[in-house]
């Protein structure tokens, strides 16, 4: 158990008062989560304090190295004025596994699951009450070691903070067009694929830009070595619906984020009697699939949009289009029920919801 001190402000900010327009983490609430890390004395400090600039010295590590990891996830409120969070035991251990790929120390399951209650719980006003809209969680932790050797850092900064954010598809469901990436690459066996590190983001920036500038949404990253097999899109776990079998890129190359999303994705659909494969899946075989009519539907998945359609897949030589560049019907099943259970319209039979208040 931690023992969090509260440190109030003095004057709270004006919430938002029109939540069409909240947007995706551009508004921050009144305070933060803040614990400390020292080798030999391990976390110290919890706290909520008003959320602010960070004081840090300019030598500090993760400026320099990015030895750093985040998370994100989100609570939601319910018709009847309840406050819940999906799977954050997942989120959670995932942050660990992170952590440890990183050289981070590892933080209690149960200490990180009470700082995330603790801090929603706080600033319970600020989760926005429109459908679809949400208070998005980010919990962080850098390196704060201030010197330019480069080795682990011995002292750490764990932070949360709170952004309520808007209904990603306030004008419906659209599917977009991904341009598919052959030159770079965002992840390489060996490498941080599967843990959730800014460094992947920084690296893939290029890659959006590019897509961007071409006219698409986003961009299909396809393995760092042959440059053949199918990886993720955007900062999305992909799925393909081929002839009936849905199939995931597994996640045992270790270049793969585990999303909650992706394994509650499989898990519904394998409780609906789908046939689910998590292998690997060459781009040469979703062509192929769609010249033979057998390519069904294609989505994302990822906490922000929870489902992103993919209407048309674009490389050097072909372009496809999916489901007549409308949403499938697994897409929109797994939509509807997941953001059901989330916002707590759809019975939670598995056990998913955690309730803060
Ligand atoms: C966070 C993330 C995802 C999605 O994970 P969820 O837990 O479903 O939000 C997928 N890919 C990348 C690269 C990510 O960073």
């Amino acid at each position: 158990m931690l023992d969090i001190k509260f440190y109030p402000r003095e004057q709270l900010k004006a919430k938002p008062t029109d939540e069409s327009k909240l947007g995706f983490g551009k508004i921050f609430t009144d305070y933060m989560f803040l614990m400390n890390y020292e080798a030999g004395r391990g976390w110290f400090d919890p706290r909520i304090v008003p959320y602010g600039p960070l004081s840090l010295d300019p030598s500090c590590m993760v400026f320099h190295y990015a030895q750093e990891m985040f998370e994100g996830l989100k609570a939601y409120r319910t018709a009847d004025g309840k406050i819940q969070l999906f799977r954050p035991q997942k989120n959670i251990e995932r942050m660990n596994n992170t952590n440890r790929r990183m050289c981070i120390p590892e933080v209690d399951p149960d200490d990180a699951l009470q700082a995330i209650k603790a801090i929603v719980e706080c600033e319970k006003d600020w989760v926005p009450h429109s459908v679809g809209t949400s208070l998005y969680i980010r919990p962080f932790i850098i390196a704060t070691d201030a010197q330019l050797g480069v080795h682990p850092s011995k002292t750490y900064l764990f932070a949360i903070i709170l952004s309520p954010v808007g209904s990603y598809y306030a004008a419906g469901i659209n599917p977009v067009k991904i341009f598919v990436e052959t030159e770079y690459v965002r992840a390489v066996r060996g490498g941080t694929g599967f843990a959730k590190v800014g460094g992947n983001y920084a690296a893939s920036l290029i890659g959006q830009a590019k897509a961007e500038k071409l006219g698409y949404a986003q961009v299909l990253w396809l393995d760092g070595i042959e440059h053949k097999y199918i990886d993720e899109v955007g900062a999305m776990n992909v799925f393909f619906v081929i002839d009936g079998e849905v199939i995931t890129p597994a996640l045992d190359e270790g270049n793969i984020l585990p999303g909650v999303t992706r394994a509650s994705c499989i898990e519904l659909l394998r409780s609906w009697g789908y046939k689910v494969t998590e292998r690997r899946l060459a781009l040469s075989e979703v062509i192929e699939a769609s010249k033979n009519g057998k390519l069904d539907e294609a989505f994302g998945t990822g906490t922000a949009a929870v489902i992103s359609p993919i209407g048309e897949l674009v490389d050097e030589t072909d372009r496809i289009v999916l489901n007549g560049g409308e949403i499938g019907p697994i897409a929109q099943k797994l939509y509807d029920n997941l953001t059901g259970i989330q916002w707590g319209t759809v019975k939670d039979s598995l056990g998913w919801v955690e309730p803060v208040i």
